[in-house]
């Protein structure tokens, strides 16, 4: 079987003199799905900058097309309102598939439709890369750990998943999906690649998509209580989204399949995250006690081991430098939001 897509060469050009290109000779071309979403778009910039040619598609269902304004003319860059759900024929050498809502808010929201982008979607994708020798990188989830009983999770770890619970559409719609992944690698020889990530945060967030981040940090630029649920000592581990995109473009590019936990070990209690936004942003927000949502895990924190070793990846940013990060960027939406509505 010829596998167009995978044997890669550098050419001459961009920033660092290399671009890396096609077997053709023609510049590598990329599809990213959910291109227009937090992570699909800083994904975008960096193979934009590194001089690949990109193809993002998307349903604009969590993501927006500010996310990617800043791209519209360039010639490298093309944009295509598509549901993944529906077949679509392309050709390209890479294949990026991101596209399913993150947040719990957003995908418990439709859960069918959840599942049926995780599972039609990711089928598509994987049936298109199939027929073109594309290899395919699959954004799994720290959620197929679901409520863990190892601590902290390799990947080795098979997890503790409710499959009838209300995080179920996501959580089950990932571990198919990376089935179906592994299936058609063993089966019709497709190059992929799995990462399993953990909670990630960043500019360009949506601002009311109810994940912790970017609530706490919106709140307390709002001057509103942080809404701590529960009692506020489950913990994640929280990444920022410059460390995240690396590490998937070193584990596209790179000869290993994964499943690879792409996340930052640094853990953290919610009550403990509140503080350090309290530090970054206000020294006087306040915090407010709120029931806790359905089958929300007690601890998440990524083993890297693996991906230190055969991906020579780690996360360089730390939360209290990462958070300042994103600061700027939600001050001025909240601004421009503010002055929408006549405030
Ligand atoms: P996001 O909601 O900002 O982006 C998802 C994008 O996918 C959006 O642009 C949305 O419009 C698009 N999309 C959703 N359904 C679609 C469909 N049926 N067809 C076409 N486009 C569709 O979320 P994100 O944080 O950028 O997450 C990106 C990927 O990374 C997701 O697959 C998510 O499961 C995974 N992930 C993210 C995190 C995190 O903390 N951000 C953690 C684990 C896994
Ligand atoms: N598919 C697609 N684009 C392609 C090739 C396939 O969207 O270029 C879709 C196709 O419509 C099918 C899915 O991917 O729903 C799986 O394709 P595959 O060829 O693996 O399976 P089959 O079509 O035989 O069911
Ligand atoms: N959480 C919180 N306040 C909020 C939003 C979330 O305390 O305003 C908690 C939530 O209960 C969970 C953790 O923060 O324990 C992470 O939630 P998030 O939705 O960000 O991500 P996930 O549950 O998918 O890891």
């Amino acid at each position: 079987q010829v596998s167009r897509g995978n044997s890669m060469s550098y050419g001459l050009g961009g920033k660092a003199g290399r671009v890396p290109v096609g077997i053709s000779g023609r510049r590598l071309r990329i599809v990213v799905t959910g291109g227009a979403g937090f992570v699909g778009s800083h994904l975008v910039d960096k193979l934009i900058a590194r001089g690949n040619d990109v193809i993002v598609i998307d349903n604009f269902f969590t993501g927006r097309k500010e996310n990617l304004v800043h791209l519209f003319g360039n010639p490298r860059f093309e944009l295509i309102r598509h549901d993944v759900v529906e077949p679509i024929l392309l050709e390209v050498d890479q294949i990026y598939h991101l596209a399913c809502p993150a947040s719990p808010v957003h995908y418990k929201y439709n859960p069918v439709k959840t599942i049926k982008t995780n599972v039609m979607g990711t089928l598509n994708m994987l049936g298109l890369a199939k027929r073109i020798g594309a290899r395919f990188l699959l954004t799994s989830t720290s959620e197929v750990y679901g409520d863990p009983l190892e601590h902290p999770q390799k990947e080795t770890y098979w997890g503790n998943v409710n499959p009838i619970g209300e995080r179920s559409c996501y959580d089950e719609g990932k571990r198919t999906a990376e089935t179906l992944t592994m299936d058609y690698h063993r089966g019709a020889g497709v190059e992929v690649r799995i990462a399993r990530i953990f909670n990630t945060y960043g500019p360009r967030m949506c601002l009311d998509d109810g994940r912790v981040v970017s609530n706490f940090v919106a709140q307390a630029i709002r001057k509103q209580p942080m809404t701590v649920y529960g009692d506020g000592k489950q913990t994640r581990s929280f990444q920022y989204v410059s460390d995240l995109v690396n590490g998937l473009v070193a584990l596209m590019d790179g000869e290993h399949v994964g499943p690879f936990n792409l996340g930052n070990p640094g853990e953290f209690t919610m009550l403990e995250l509140a503080e350090v936004v309290k530090e970054t942003i206000d020294p006087s927000a306040t915090i407010e006690y709120r029931a806790n949502t359905a089958d929300d895990p007690h601890m998440r924190k990524p083993d890297i081991s693996k991906a230190k070793e055969l991906l020579n990846w780690e996360p360089k940013v730390s939360l209290r430098e990462g958070l300042p990060l994103m600061v700027n960027d939600f001050r001025n939406r909240i601004l421009n939001e503010d002055e929408g509505k006549g405030m």
